[in-house]
């Protein structure tokens, strides 16, 4: 693999996984997360908040002074702030929304002119099994991540003419500092019995980056244990 890819949300857990697993493959990664925290062998660590659109705005320029073009995004960061819908306040609604869907639109909207320009590029948002299992306390994280399929959906038919590919992945329970509170009854729901792994997630995403996925785009791919089948 000879691409430049952008990881966002590349510190730690799914993204990070991503990001190294990039870089095994021999592309050249740019990491993007609030600390500044990536795998060592990333080609550049950017210090970007994506709730932010002059932030994402100033990272890209900055990006695009040090790589002069680009084959690839994951959109992978992610918040929670859990909490029954009657109880949830604005700002947890609103907080939750602004990093995991108006974050993801900045960012692929900063990036798609240099896909298009190329006729060619891939872009991998990172949702989750929670608004097609209907889970209890996640209303806005559940929102968000149903919002990402319909942006992805949306870009993937503006886009495919112009050879880019859009597709979503959506995890089940994978361990990584997000679920280190998960309890056994949910775990129980799985079919395979047990945790993924960020690196098992790491495969579908450079799989979907890949020149071997070029028939695949507006997809929601699960990933998930089973946990999702039949939805
Ligand atoms: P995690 O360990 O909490 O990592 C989240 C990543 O997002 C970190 O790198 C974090 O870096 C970055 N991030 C958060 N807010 C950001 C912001 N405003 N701007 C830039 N970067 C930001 O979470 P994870 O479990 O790996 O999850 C990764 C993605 O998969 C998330 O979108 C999550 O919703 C999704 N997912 C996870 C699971 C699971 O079971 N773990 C299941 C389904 C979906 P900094 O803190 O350094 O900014």
């Amino acid at each position: 693999m000879t691409q430049t890819v952008l990881v966002v949300g590349a510190s730690r857990g799914i993204g990070r996984a991503i990001a190294t697993d990039l870089c095994q493959k021999g592309a050249r990664v740019v990491a993007w997360s609030r600390s500044g925290d990536a795998p060592s062998d990333v080609a550049l660590s950017q210090v970007v908040d994506i709730s932010d659109p002059n932030q994402v705005a100033a990272a890209l320029a900055e990006m695009f002074q040090q790589v002069e073009s680009l084959d690839g995004l994951v959109v992978n960061a992610g918040i929670t702030d859990d909490g029954l819908a009657l109880r949830m306040s604005n700002d947890q609604w609103r907080s939750v929304l602004t990093t995991n869907l108006d974050g993801a639109f900045f960012v692929a909207r900063g990036v798609l002119p240099t896909l298009i320009k190329r006729r060619s590029g891939s872009i991998v948002f990172i949702s989750s099994v929670s608004p097609f299992l209907g889970v209890p306390g996640q209303a806005n994280y559940a929102a968000a991540k149903a919002g990402l399929v319909g942006l992805a959906r949306s870009l993937a038919s503006e886009v495919a003419r112009r050879g880019v590919r859009v597709n979503v992945v959506a995890p089940g329970l994978i361990e990584t500092d997000m679920t280190s509170e998960v309890s056994s009854d949910f775990l129980e729901k799985v079919p395979l019995g047990r945790m993924g792994q960020p690196q098992e997630v790491a495969h579908l995403v450079a799989f979907l980056l890949s020149p071997e996925a070029s028939y695949i785009t507006g997809s929601v791919v699960p990933i998930d244990g089973g946990l999702s089948m039949g939805l």
